[in-house]
């Protein structure tokens, strides 16, 4: 699949990503188009489209990565919780399931589906928030 798929490549390292964490059942990477900085994508290694067609085995494997990144946003980038969604064919602009992990701030501006997108300001902000999840994701797993 990783000739055809966008995200099997960024799982087999043929595309680059800015990777925030790894499993061994899933890879979390940067949201190129985040909404807000530090917008995440959790996706399982296997290649599975939506998560109805999930298996049973990579179910708590994917929900534990997801939570684990909805700990680090606010542990990493004291955000205040966040939105943790699915988009299953509709909506779904990549056929590889992934759950999308945002962090929310109270009055930040995302109201119901109107998605306004944040891009990072340089490579230097996007570095900074690669850092401050990383050291969240290690806050989080402890
Ligand atoms: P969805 O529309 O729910 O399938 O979400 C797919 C997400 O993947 C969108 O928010 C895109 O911005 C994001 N995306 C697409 N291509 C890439 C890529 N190469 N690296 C990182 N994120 C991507």
């Amino acid at each position: 699949m990783a000739g055809q798929c966008i995200f099997c490549s960024i799982i087999a390292r043929e595309r680059t990503a800015h990777i925030v964490h790894e499993t061994e059942d899933c890879l979390v990477f940067l949201d190129s188009r985040p909404l807000f900085p530090g917008h995440c994508l959790v996706a399982t290694k296997q290649h599975v489209e939506t998560l109805l067609d999930l298996p049973d085995p990579l179910l708590k494997p994917l929900l534990a990565a997801a939570r684990l990144i909805a700990r680090a946003v606010e542990r990493g980038l004291g955000a205040e919780g966040s939105f943790v969604a699915v988009n299953n064919r509709v909506s779904q602009s990549v056929p590889h399931l992934h759950v999308h992990v945002i962090p929310r701030r109270k009055g930040d501006g995302l109201k119901g589906f109107f998605w306004p997108r944040t891009p990072y300001r340089d490579e230097k902000h996007i570095e900074e928030v690669l850092a401050s999840l990383r050291a969240g994701v290690a806050a989080a797993g402890r």
